[in-house]
């Protein structure tokens, strides 16, 4: 199938896009092809393309590179090591010494201490700005500002930034409009389509969902994935064939995942904001949600990730996690398998609890991926781990 043929379905796309036509030996699954690197098709000219797996160009690799273009409607796409290094990846492409980005408030921790941290020592300068003031962003632009980093839903918060205005602020000041598109998956939210130069994944949530491997993906601009991947083969975080091939098979259910996560996240969270012993809760998909209307006109489905506040503290918080008989007490998301994590414990620990109340973390919140289990059997466990509070 050619990369042209955006007419299909996601769901067709997520099957058949990128797969070899006639298949490979007539296998109908592509094998996985566990060789480092692959004979040069005529010995006498060693000109012709290289096929290594550092390189990200064996079979399994470039099946997922079309496949995933396709998903974003991109014009192209690369997996990588981790979600982590795909986001080093590009912003050590896009970003140099002396070079400064604006970043969204609240990032996910891997890229904040990225940012702030590694980039910093290379010289390389970020301004948080808020998520939705283009007023603010114009007054802290400057000439070497090269790059806006958004994400499409924030963790552990759900905030949804004015994505449309990130992408044409982007266009406007010639700034590399990057985001990390990983709770919202394509198949709610395509930045693509809305402007972005460049979406990236921590494919080891939603995009693989099975919770057994890690890997990134990176999707855009074909100029900009050539950049990346050319940096990408230098630092060497290539995807490993057999993590390729599971993310292969696990692609193909995507849009039958994701759907019933966002019907279970939305069953949950409405469940939860109805129950007397739950103070706050933050899904994009409520209506009290402060971005719900952004999400509605954005987003084709809410996503399966939702935090809430337990009345009584951190006691109360820690005794329903202890209850909880289907979550999974683990970090991480996007799984089948539903997960849950205290953040103020675990992924936000690092924070003063001032840095985390300024973002809406509270000790007792806590945060819930939602896996594909029955939305009443995962609401009627909720029930009695609230009600032994
Ligand atoms: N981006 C987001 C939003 C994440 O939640 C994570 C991991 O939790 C990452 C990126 C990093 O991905 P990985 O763990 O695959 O390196």
């Amino acid at each position: 199938m050619q990369l042209t043929d955006y007419l299909y379905d996601l769901d067709t796309l997520l099957v058949h896009a990128g797969e070899p036509r006639p298949p490979m030996g007539g296998a109908v699954i592509l094998p996985v092809f566990q060789s480092a690197t692959f004979a040069y098709p005529d010995p006498c000219t060693t000109d012709a393309a290289l096929r290594y797996i550092r390189l990200n160009n064996t079979p399994n690799h470039e099946v997922l590179h079309a496949k995933l273009a396709a998903l974003e409607k991109a014009e192209a796409a690369l997996v990588t090591a981790s979600g982590m290094a795909a986001i080093a990846a590009v912003l050590l492409t896009v970003l140099g010494t002396g070079d400064r980005m604006m970043v969204q408030e609240g990032l996910y921790g891997g890229t904040h201490g990225l940012v702030h941290q590694d980039l910093k020592r290379l010289g390389i300068e970020a301004d948080v700005v808020c998520n939705d003031d283009p007023a603010d962003w114009r007054r802290r632009l400057q000439p070497t500002t090269r790059a806006f980093y958004v994400e499409t839903i924030t963790n552990p918060t759900m905030r949804v930034a004015d994505l449309e205005a990130v992408a044409a602020f982007s266009r406007e000041h010639g700034l590399v409009s990057i985001i990390d598109n990983t709770f919202a998956s394509p198949v709610n939210f395509r930045p693509v389509e809305h402007g972005f130069d460049l979406s990236l994944h921590s494919a080891t949530k939603y995009l693989n969902g099975h919770s057994d491997i890690v890997a990134g993906a990176v999707m855009g601009r074909a100029d900009l994935v050539d950049r990346v991947r050319q940096r990408l083969d230098h630092l060497g975080a290539a995807l490993d064939p057999h993590a390729c091939f599971l993310l292969h098979r696990g692609l193909k259910t995507l849009g039958v995942r994701v759907r019933q996560q966002n019907r279970g996240a939305e069953a949950v969270a409405r469940f939860l904001a109805a129950h007397p012993a739950v103070t706050r809760v933050n899904y994009p998909g409520l209506e009290s949600h402060p971005d719900h209307h952004r999400a509605r006109r954005l987003f084709e489905g809410y996503g399966g990730m939702l935090s809430f506040e337990i009345d009584g503290g951190v006691a109360a918080a820690e005794a329903f996690l202890s209850r909880l008989r289907l979550p999974v007490v683990a970090p991480s998301l996007g799984g089948v398998e539903s997960l849950v994590t205290r953040p103020a414990a675990t992924s936000h620990a690092g924070m003063s609890p001032a840095a985390r109340r300024a973002m809406g973390v509270s000790e007792s919140l806590v945060r819930l991926s939602v896996g594909i289990e029955a939305p009443r059997d995962l609401i009627a466990d909720l029930d009695q781990a609230l009600a032994g509070r």
